[in-house]
């Protein structure tokens, strides 16, 4: 065999070092993700009108139980209120991150406070605390 393809097998790409590292944070930390996707508002978005999406920084994850809710840490790929953000593209992504839930929580609500806010309840607790949610015009719902 080829020593070349040997190293290869071995070593650790960047992006799984990197994704270690990332699950390990989670875990230490307790921090949970949410993916967002956010799709057009209709066939016409962004041929016909310009759309932009607007995040209020205090969107916070409530859990079923009833203890403190997590709070937003940080956001990326995305400015928060009062900055608002031109889509532009379809589908646009950007990643929020949240303080940790209670331990026993099992479902939580993901809630942005504000009139017309973004609002998505039952979610399953999955082990990781990784979550990606899909943004239409009419709804929110996990897709992973
Ligand atoms: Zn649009």
């Amino acid at each position: 065999m080829d020593t070349n393809t040997e190293i290869q097998k071995k070593a650790p790409s960047i992006i799984e070092q990197f994704e270690n590292m990332l699950s390990k944070q989670t875990a230490e930390e307790g921090q949970v993700i949410i993916h967002c996707i956010h799709h057009p508002c209709f066939a016409g978005c962004l041929v016909s009108h310009h759309c932009s999406i607007c995040v209020d920084g205090n969107i916070i994850l409530i859990p079923n139980i009833g203890e403190a809710n997590a709070t937003l840490l940080y956001a990326e790929n995305i400015l928060l209120q009062p900055a608002s953000n031109p889509k532009t593209e379809l589908i646009s992504k950007f990643t929020l991150v949240f303080s940790a839930l209670p331990k026993n929580c099992k479902t939580f609500s993901f809630v942005e406070p504000c009139a017309r806010g973004w609002e998505l309840h039952n979610i399953k607790r999955n082990s990781t605390d990784v979550y990606t949610i899909s943004i239409t015009k009419s709804s929110l719902k996990v897709v992973l």
